[in-house]
């Protein structure tokens, strides 16, 4: 008996320690993660070194990153990480070559002969598909093949990317980063004032209570005619209007290239525009309950405002589950109003 607990001690004891240790193929291969202030001065950098090699203005070239970043997130399994930070992906036949029999062919001479994408961004005469700098370099290089002006740079996108959804948004994104001048603009805000009185619940998926059978896809913020709805985050306005379920709404894309979605307001703040760029905390519209007929029609259900987040993969966009982030904008604003 003495043995075996003592035995069972031992090896708990070397369970422990070796749970404690950091696992050494992941610890040799994962970077510590950086602070973001740091990475977005690295990113900064990187892009500002890239507008001196192509003439591109760096809002684009953030515009470009941050758009293949956000693809990269939403299919990481088609877009596996090649670089240490910039999102770009690129398949290795298109990097070599379609026709080139050597798939990792690093030599500039050869890849630009059988008519490859990839270029070397740093000098160093080799052409490397796991070189942030190359990665980069090897797309802007691509879409600015028609100039560099904003309407080229439109083209440019068109004829690498071949899809309308990609030339738009990183038109959105670059309008976002012209507008603030920065990369650091992932802050985010609770959609109504803290101080109003509002309740809401976690009803995804659950059906409608008004409405018909459609899937409930968002959140329910009840709160009284009126009241403020603010933009929960760094954004671009994408579509205002009427919808027959949806009322006056207001949709916003943002830099992790999710569209906000705000439906059955009173009406919208009096100089917002499609393509108007906001901030989170700024004001859009009021709580109302319209939707559910022609324009104009309201009263079918009480005030609430509906909230929900999609993600855009590509071709299509998922929603997903706006309660958790409501929850955690709460209450890192009444953190950040406490004194
Ligand atoms: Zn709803």
């Amino acid at each position: 008996m003495f043995t075996i607990r003592r035995l069972t001690f031992i090896v708990i004891i070397f369970l422990l320690s070796y749970a404690s240790l950091p696992a050494f193929s992941t610890y040799a291969v994962e970077p510590e993660k950086k602070p973001a202030a740091q990475l977005f001065d690295e990113r900064m950098q990187l892009y500002e070194s890239m507008s001196l090699l192509t003439n591109m203005r760096w809002q684009w070239i953030a515009a470009i990153d941050q758009y293949e970043r956000t693809m990269s997130k939403a299919r990481p399994k088609a877009r596996p990480k090649l670089g240490e930070d910039v999102g770009i992906y690129i398949e290795e036949h298109q990097w070599v070559g379609t026709l080139n029999p050597d798939s990792n062919d690093q030599h500039p001479n050869s890849i630009q002969w059988f008519d490859g994408i990839g270029k070397d961004g740093n000098s160093d005469n080799i052409v490397s598909r796991n070189d942030d700098s190359d990665l980069l370099y090897s797309v802007l290089h691509a879409v600015s093949a028609t100039g560099t002006s904003d309407e080229a740079l439109s083209i440019g996108l068109w004829n690498y990317y071949e899809n309308s959804r990609a030339v738009q948004r990183i038109q959105q994104f670059e309008q976002i980063y012209s507008q603030y001048n920065k990369l650091d603009l992932f802050e985010h805000a609770f959609p109504l004032p803290l101080r109003s009185v509002y309740s809401y619940r976690d009803t995804w998926g659950a059906g409608r209570g008004w409405g018909g059978k459609r899937i409930h896809e968002g959140t329910d913020l009840f709160a009284g005619y009126g009241v403020n709805v603010k933009s929960t985050c760094y954004g671009i306005v994408e579509i205002k209007g009427w919808n027959r379920y949806g009322g006056w709404r207001i949709g916003i894309r943002d830099l992790n290239n999710h569209y906000h979605y705000y439906a059955h307001l009173q009406g919208f703040s009096k100089d917002l525009a499609i393509g108007q760029v906001v901030s989170p905390g700024e004001v859009i519209g009021w709580v109302g309950s319209s939707g559910y007929g022609k324009p104009g029609t309201s009263g079918k259900f009480p005030p609430h405002l509906h909230y929900g987040i999609y993600t855009d993969r590509g071709y299509i966009e998922w929603a997903f589950d706006p309660y958790p982030n409501l929850k955690r904008w709460e209450n890192e604003e009444r953190k950040r109003l406490r004194p």
